[in-house]
């Protein structure tokens, strides 16, 4: 398979250093690989996602010099082909619609002490622990709205616990990564309001756009794990992984504008130019975590 990378920003906000450095590691290795990439618009939140922010990245992305291949492809497109997958997941057993909410999640887990999953969220395995069996059941029948989970049980039964091979910055190296998906418990793939989810649509993306490398950041490190699960589960092609670095803001987390990051715009009006911008996201690049192994 020829070797594909993609960006893949969410327009719901400005870009920041963290997603300057993100561009900029995709560039860097698709010019090392001497192959395409791809931008890609992960908008399945209709409500948090705007044609402005849009506008805006692909704006920043110019003045940045980040060349990407046309055409860019929006996730909000796509919607029917996550439908198709998510019905093979559940004609095979494997997704479930789940009724309790994340309030309802929210107390028991506050109630019973559950495990948390590596975002910190209450570990789900299943509406019977957290509402009932029975007042699941009667939500069914009343045709409430479901979230759609993955039996994480069934699934890795199925087909093992997949690791990944994770590569250098320039797409040399390669080191064994692995991490257990259990520790997921049944992730959402498709949402009451969006019919599906980042790990749906990020899998069959990649899948169907033929990506070989992925570039992202090293707070989706973990969440590899699960697509590997999907990967296997649906037969994709397994890509190589290289998660660089985060960015970190003053308060020593991953760069967000909660804790003031600046926009790639308010900072090109407040002086800096691309050349600046592009040598402060790498120096400000932080030792990606160790990689999980077995
Ligand atoms: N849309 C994700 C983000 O902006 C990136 C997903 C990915 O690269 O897999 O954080």
């Amino acid at each position: 398979m020829a070797p594909m990378l993609r960006f893949a920003p969410s327009p719901n906000g400005p870009l920041h250093l963290g997603h300057a450095l993100s561009a900029i590691a995709n560039e860097r290795m698709a010019a090392a690989l001497d192959r395409p990439l791809r931008l890609r618009m992960e908008d399945i939140d209709r409500i948090r996602c705007r044609p402005e922010y849009e506008a805006m990245i692909l704006e920043d992305l110019a003045w940045l010099r980040v060349v990407w291949t046309p055409p860019l492809r929006r996730q909000s497109t796509r919607f029917d082909r996550y439908a198709t997958v998510l019905a093979e997941l559940t004609r095979r057993g494997l997704v479930y619609p789940s009724f309790a909410s994340r309030r309802e999640i929210a107390d028991h887990a506050r109630v019973v002490g559950v495990a948390r999953d590596p975002d910190g969220a209450p570990r789900f395995s299943g509406d019977a622990a957290v509402i009932g069996a029975e007042e699941a059941e009667r939500r069914r029948q009343l045709g409430a709205p479901a979230a759609w989970r993955l039996d994480m049980a069934r699934a890795v039964n199925e087909v093992g616990r997949p690791g990944w091979t994770e590569i250098g910055p320039s797409g040399a190296g390669r080191t064994a990564a692995h991490f257990d998906p259990m520790s997921w418990g049944d992730v959402v793939l498709a949402r009451k309001e969006t019919p599906t989810s980042y790990h749906l649509s990020v899998v069959v993306d990649d899948a169907d756009d033929g990506i070989s490398h992925i570039v992202r950041g090293a707070d989706l490190l973990t969440a590899t794990a699960v697509h590997r699960v999907l990967q296997v589960l649906l037969g994709f092609p397994t890509p190589l992984y290289h998660h660089h670095g985060l960015v970190l803001g003053e308060d020593g987390r991953k760069l967000s504008k909660s804790n003031g990051a600046l926009g790639l715009g308010a900072m090109r009006q407040a002086g800096w130019t691309a050349d600046m911008v592009r040598h402060e996201a790498t120096a400000r690049e932080t030792p990606p975590p160790p990689l999980p192994t077995r």
